[in-house]
């Protein structure tokens, strides 16, 4: 199995001491060359699981696993199979190139800067955005923003993807490049896809797997086509009451 969550919980400490349970004990698992949509209203704790699949904050209990390696205690090895996107493409710097972006992420997961430069070129160009490499981030659309950021996040070639909210704020033709790319990276190429979204069209366009996150735990999951007829006709998950 390419990933398994095990029993996941994370709390917060809010600022009056009060403690917030954000995840109450999460768990799935997930074959490669697959798309799960976690599909949730704000504050269900869709960016907190996420957070702790890619390593980046610890779960207060719970493990998970990448490829057979632990996540916890952040081994090279385990973050070596973990590309990662956070809301608002904040895996970039944004005074940077995307260019320099590959190659610092690159860096980071222990590829050649060689090597970035050229996956950089390939994956920026499967986008049809290759006259972009040296401009820097900030000067680019959102849309696009938000394309290079898939990129840095899939330099060393990952064996899972994570996207919080992918395409969210972004136009159409952005969203609809994105989605494309998606589908391809997952169903061509066998990359394993964990995303967040709170839009059901989203997750009907992407995902083989849905699971509904309210309040922190899984209140339904299982095929596309099961999960989302119970919610046929709304567009929102929050219209559910
Ligand atoms: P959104 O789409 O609004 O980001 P989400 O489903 O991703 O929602 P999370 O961001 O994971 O939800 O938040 C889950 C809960 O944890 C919320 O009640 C949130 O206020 C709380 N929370 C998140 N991060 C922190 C933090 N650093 N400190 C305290 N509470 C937090």
């Amino acid at each position: 199995m390419l990933l398994e969550v095990d029993g996941l919980v994370k709390r917060y400490k809010t600022k009056d001491r009060k403690v917030v349970e954000a995840v109450k004990g999460i768990g799935f698992s997930l074959e490669a060359g697959r798309i799960l949509a976690f599909l949730g209203p704000n504050g269900a704790g869709k960016t907190t699981t996420i957070k702790m699949i890619a390593g980046l904050i610890n779960p207060d209990e719970g493990d998970v696993t990448v490829n057979g390696y632990s996540v916890s205690g952040k081994p090279k090895e385990a973050l070596r199979e973990i590309g990662a996107v956070l809301e608002g493409s904040r895996n970039l710097y944004w005074r940077l190139t995307p260019l320099e972006n590959f190659e610092y992420w690159a860096g980071i997961r222990g590829v050649s800067r060689k090597v970035a430069r050229e996956r950089g070129r390939e994956l920026m160009s499967e986008l049809g955005l290759e006259n972009k490499l040296g401009s820097t981030v900030q000067q680019l659309s959102r849309g696009m923003q938000q394309q290079v950021a898939i990129c840095a996040a899939l330099i060393h070639t990952p064996s899972l993807l994570l996207l919080d909210e992918p395409t969210l704020g972004l136009d159409l033709d952005a969203s609809d490049r994105i989605q494309e790319y998606v589908l391809k990276l997952a169903h061509e190429r066998g990359v394993g896809i964990v995303l967040t979204t709170h839009q059901m069209e989203i997750a009907q366009a992407l995902a083989d797997y849905v699971s509904i996150i309210q309040s922190g735990t899984l209140t339904l999951e299982g095929l596309k086509s099961e999960v989302l007829e119970r919610y046929a006709g709304r567009s929102y998950l929050f219209e559910l009451g």
